[in-house]
């Protein structure tokens, strides 16, 4: 099967100063998230797991009952969001991913969920959700020294990021990937041509959003992995970094 950001993409506002950023986007299941975190280490920058907050602002929405459609004409919803207040924390030891502190509660592994995976694809199009993240993670990254992961950190959240990637590879590879790391973790798998039907719908929900799709910008790196191990990824991303310094 062949990729389809030949032709890609967005166009999004280059301007004449590089932040040292990093931006790392692409689809479910590509290895972002590992990739990301051994990029950081290596360069010594802050991870910052962008998808993590659209799941926790997800997980908040869900406890109040309402379904996506409703939420889109809630009125009230961008000051509830507006009052929330976010922390990513570190993972805690044998855990794979950061926890989120979002008003009182900190949020493990719930986050991870296939369903809560669905449901933050689901937010993720609310232009009230996006706002208020978007201007959240800008924050975050205000001094650099950063490393973002997500759908549209090179696009949109950080646009003058000094070194834009964005990671591709075949959703049957994907989710091949996204099997073997429920495995790892001990979880069962019972229907993996389920998991690849889920994994290619919440792609093309991402990709088709009016805001802020799923997209590399003109600038970005665009790297197949689907042929490629971790290791090779990150050396090819680092070799990019070095041979462009601020
Ligand atoms: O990266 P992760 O799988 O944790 O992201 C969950 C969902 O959050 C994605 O499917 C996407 O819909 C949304 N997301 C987004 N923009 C980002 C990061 C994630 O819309 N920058």
């Amino acid at each position: 099967m062949s990729l389809p950001w030949e032709n890609a993409c967005v166009s999004c506002t280059m301007s004449e100063t590089r932040q040292a950023i990093v931006t790392i986007d692409g689809p479910a299941g590509v290895g972002k998230s590992t990739i990301s975190r051994l990029i950081a280490a290596e360069l010594g920058f802050t991870y910052l797991d962008t998808g993590s907050m659209y799941r926790a602002i997800a997980w908040v929405l869900a406890e109040s009952g309402k379904g996506t459609d409703e939420l889109g004409h809630d009125e009230g919803l961008a000051t509830q969001l507006q009052g929330l207040e976010m922390d990513l924390l570190p993972p805690l030891p044998g855990e794979e991913y950061g926890r989120v502190r979002i008003g009182k509660d900190v949020l493990g592994p719930e986050l991870r969920t296939e369903e809560m995976s669905r449901l933050a694809s689901a937010v993720s199009t609310l232009p009230q959700v996006r706002t208020v993240l978007t201007a959240m993670q800008q924050r975050m990254g205000e001094i650099g020294k950063v490393v973002a992961e997500g759908r549209d950190t090179g696009t949109v959240v950080f646009p003058s990021a000094a070194w834009k990637f964005f990671l591709d590879a075949t959703a049957e590879e994907r989710a091949r990937r996204r099997v073997r790391q429920l495995r790892a973790r001990g979880e069962i798998v019972p229907d993996e041509a389920a998991l690849l039907k889920n994994l290619i719908a919440r792609d093309l929900a991402d990709r088709n959003r009016p805001i802020a799709p799923l997209c590399p910008a003109d600038d970005a790196r665009i790297v197949d992995t689907t042929s490629l191990s971790i290791a090779e990824v990150v050396e090819e991303m680092l070799a990019s970094i070095r041979k462009h310094p601020l």
